[in-house]
């Protein structure tokens, strides 16, 4: 991804009227790349820190329009079906494949804004937002482009919208903190405390993760809560949630919502020819997600369920 000017950055997706990712109603802005590679992640299409093409062979004529279009011989074909060499896209600006189509089969998944222009959209959902409502950054990794994420929220903040960002904490701390004068709201998701299980379940150690929870829990003068998605098999048993609660009371802090893992971003890796690789796991009760509560409560942290939650 060529790196914006401080005007702009690359976004998967604006979503208004969400009441599950900060207090009131808010409007969500996703931020693409991420560093982590968690294998129950539901936004694939937020990963990969540049825009590329999402591909449903349902939609598709096969009139190869967007192969002849594509300057890059990007595209081939194959059992009936198209292959896009995504590592190609990475590099094209052009967009030619999706202006090609005439189905709707490849649109684009990643895309430049301008602050302005986003400013513009923020400012559209104002009127729904009520009294305690605003806007959250989420990902993908927000912090991954530190400077748009920073310019989106000093804007806001200076124009007395409430700030909010969900962070997987796997980034280096200089990208966090120049944001937090701007910042009203943070969810910090912690996954496991064991290092191993960590690396092996999202590509990636905890070290920074843990490190940036401690001095985040330290310095942010806002609202900090911890997030936790609950995959079974991997962080529900009683080592790894006791293991959490503990770390989250070192830190000082006293709050947790904890997030049941699902399956509904399985489609989107087919459209980014990839496979499912996560296990299929059960997804968490509602029986489950309050036994998961329980160490948290239990240890006296305050423990929010799902979107069940009091923000
Ligand atoms: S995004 Fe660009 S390089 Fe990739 S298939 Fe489309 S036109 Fe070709
Ligand atoms: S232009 Fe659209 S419908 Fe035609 S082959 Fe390409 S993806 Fe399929």
């Amino acid at each position: 991804m060529g790196t914006p000017q401080l005007t702009g950055g690359y976004l998967f997706d604006i979503q208004g009227f969400s009441i599950h990712d900060g207090p009131g109603c808010r409007t969500l802005i996703f931020l693409k790349g991420c560093p982590m590679r968690c294998e129950w992640c539901s936004n694939p299409e937020g990963i990969r820190p540049f825009s590329e093409p999402l591909y449903n062979p349902s939609k598709c004529t096969m009139d190869l329009l967007c192969k002849e279009a594509c300057p890059y011989e990007a595209i081939t074909v194959a059992d009936q079906s198209l292959l896009i060499n995504r590592d190609i896209c990475r590099t094209c600006s052009t967009n030619a494949c999706m202006d090609a189509c005439f189905t709707g089969a490849i649109r684009k998944a990643g895309y430049f804004i301008t602050m302005a222009d986003l400013f513009k959209k923020i400012q559209r959902d104002r009127q729904y937002w009520g009294a305690n409502g605003g806007i959250t950054l989420t990902g993908g990794e927000p912090f991954l482009q530190p400077d748009f994420a920073k310019a989106i929220l000093k804007k806001c903040f200076e124009s007395f919208i409430h700030t909010s960002v969900e962070t997987c904490g796997n980034i280096p701390w200089g990208n966090i903190s120049q944001s937090l004068d701007w910042l009203d709201w943070i969810f910090f998701d912690l996954k496991h405390i064991n290092p191993v299980k960590h690396k092996k379940a999202t590509g990636t150690t905890n070290n920074n993760v843990l490190k940036n929870a401690r001095v985040l829990a330290e310095k942010f003068p806002g609202r900090l809560i911890f997030r936790i998605p609950l995959i079974p098999g991997f962080n529900d048993d009683e080592n790894s949630l006791s293991e959490l609660a503990e770390f989250i009371l070192s830190t000082g802090k006293e709050e947790v919502n904890i997030i049941p893992a699902h399956h509904m971003g399985r489609e989107k890796y087919n459209l980014l020819g990839q496979s499912y690789y996560t296990k299929e796991f059960k997804i968490p009760s509602a029986d489950d997600l309050f036994k998961a509560s329980q160490y948290f409560t239990k240890a006296g942290i305050t423990c929010y369920l799902g979107s069940d939650t009091p923000f």
